[in-house]
């Protein structure tokens, strides 16, 4: 029997701040635009022009490190980082090396029911580079590329873990943690798709059991969690080959291609050395007042995780269910508003997350871009728990309400959907649906109580699904037994 081979991964997640500003100039943050059209000479690199830090930033920064459990370090300093690429005009990134922002912390992930605690090892501020389009595949492979600065000079933080994530799919769920713990403090949008959230993952295996860690390499171009996911046991399967075969690892830098399912070199891993990382002369220290990190952290709100624990704790949600609802923290307070009207937990998180899910899904939305309201939904469920609708039209309605924003007392009036619970009215349909189905009558009559649903079945349908089935129920019973 062979070695057996345990995966290791550090995750480095960039995550853009949602600041109006960039981090050091006046030029605004905002996704798309026509190219180079949020530019000035400083994030342009032009010479002689000078940064000045934007304070949010740094509050932003400040802020996402109290709600990862951070040290907050009382004094940072800013480091050029140099290399020569056509992304970065002045030939250097602005970031933090030698003292950052936030030291250590760590976030609580939980994978396959069992708790586990990830550490990170720092976070620090830094500048977002700009972006390039080649015509063809690559710089080098291309007669040019066109070079866009809008988003070069970006405020970023970011975030690197210690390596103890485990497997391809501790690494994503930790990533999905990550993203909800900063969307709910608001620094970030924390978009795959639009680039505020990216994530270089390192792996390496090593024989179970071991403790020292194998040759690692860094996979670039992962958007999205899903194929951080697939990127990372692809990567594992390749290297374990390797290894098997009696072969070395070799430290590289290695693209994720989404279409073909692969990682292929990019180019082999620098050195911290090769970047001459050197304090950047013209930004002054950053030195914090305890009392400023205080005020920042008293306004943080409860998080993913405290949030998710109350939900099964207080209110008797599933931890499955308790995790949905707070994977967003729009998700959430839509949740806490609806229970504040209509006090039934279990039910609210239901119909949240197999009706409203489903359907801002199905029309690629976010729950905010929703017209539906808390007040809204609670009322249709009162409805429901009245008798005044049954559950199938309640579903109708909401459907209703979704598409148009109405009231849900609006949409029942106006399509007439109030359920059916006047017993001369009902009796009549009873009457017909048992004249017309005499096997099933026979049946029911012979002991097959089951034949009894189909009934109820039949009058249902009649009437479009407004009776109220307690009284059909009741009706046929009367008629037949
Ligand atoms: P580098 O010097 O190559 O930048 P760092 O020590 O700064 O490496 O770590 C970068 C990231 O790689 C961190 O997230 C860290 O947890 C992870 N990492 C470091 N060593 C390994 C390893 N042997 N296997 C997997 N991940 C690792
Ligand atoms: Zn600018
Ligand atoms: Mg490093």
């Amino acid at each position: 029997m062979g070695v057996e081979f345990e995966p290791v991964i550090g995750l480095e997640i960039h995550v853009e701040l949602k600041t109006k500003t960039k981090i050091f100039c006046g030029c605004p943050m905002e996704f798309g635009g026509e190219p180079n059209s949020h530019v000035c000479p400083f994030c342009l690199g032009l010479p002689g022009a000078l940064p000045v830090l934007n304070k949010q930033a740094v509050e932003y920064a400040v802020r996402a490190g109290l709600a990862l459990n951070c040290e907050i370090v009382p004094y940072s300093r800013f480091d050029r980082k140099s290399y020569f690429y056509p992304d970065l005009p002045s030939a250097y990134q602005i970031s933090q090396f030698y003292f950052y922002i936030c030291k250590g912390g760590h976030l609580e992930i939980e994978v396959n029911g069992e708790k586990k605690k990830i550490r990170l090892n720092r976070i620090h501020l830094e500048e977002d580079a700009g972006k390039l389009l080649h015509s063809g595949s690559s710089i080098t492979t291309s007669q040019y590329s066109l070079a866009d600065y809008n988003r070069g000079g970006s405020g970023l933080i970011e975030i690197v873990t210690e390596p103890d994530l485990r497997s391809a799919e501790e690494a994503r769920i930790f990533l999905e943690q990550l993203r909800a713990v900063i969307e709910y403090t608001g620094v970030s949008d924390v978009k795959m798709e639009e680039g505020s959230l990216r994530c270089d993952a390192n792996i390496s295996l090593r024989p179970a059991g071991s403790s020292q860690f194998g040759t690692k390499t860094e996979i670039k171009n992962v958007n999205s969690f899903k194929s951080l996911e697939r990127a990372l046991e692809y990567e594992i399967e390749r290297q374990r080959e390797i290894l098997e075969d009696g072969g070395v690892i070799i430290q590289e830098t290695r693209g994720w291609d989404e279409g073909k399912g692969i990682t292929t070199s990019m180019r082999t891993k620098e050195e911290a050395n090769d970047y001459r990382y050197f304090p950047d002369p013209d930004l002054p220290p950053i030195v914090l007042e305890p009392e400023w990190i205080e005020e920042i952290r008293a306004t943080l709100p409860e998080l993913p995780n405290a949030k998710k624990e109350r939900l099964v704790k207080e209110l008797g949600l599933s931890t499955y269910d308790a995790g949905i609802i707070t994977g967003s923290r729009a998700l959430a307070e839509f949740f806490d508003e609806t229970v504040a009207l209509f006090n039934e937990p279990k039910t609210v998180a239901n119909w949240l997350m197999v009706e409203f899910l489903s359907l801002l899904n199905a029309n690629n939305m976010e729950i905010q871009e929703s017209k539906i309201t808390p007040q809204q939904l609670s009322s249709l469920l009162k409805s429901q728990k009245e008798g005044k609708i049954s559950g199938k039209i309640a579903k109708t309605v909401f459907a209703e309400m979704f598409a148009t924003g109405k009231d849900p007392e609006e949409i029942i009036k106006e399509k007439g959907l109030v359920q059916i619970s006047d017993e001369k009215a009902l009796a009549s349909i009873v009457e017909k649906v048992i004249s017309a189905n005499p096997k099933s009558v026979e049946d029911y009559q012979g002991g097959k109580k089951n034949a009894l649903g189909f009934l109820v079945g039949q009058v249902m349908k009649e009437t479009k699904g407004q009776a109220n089935p307690g009284l059909v129920n009741k009706l046929l019973r009367e008629k037949l037994d």
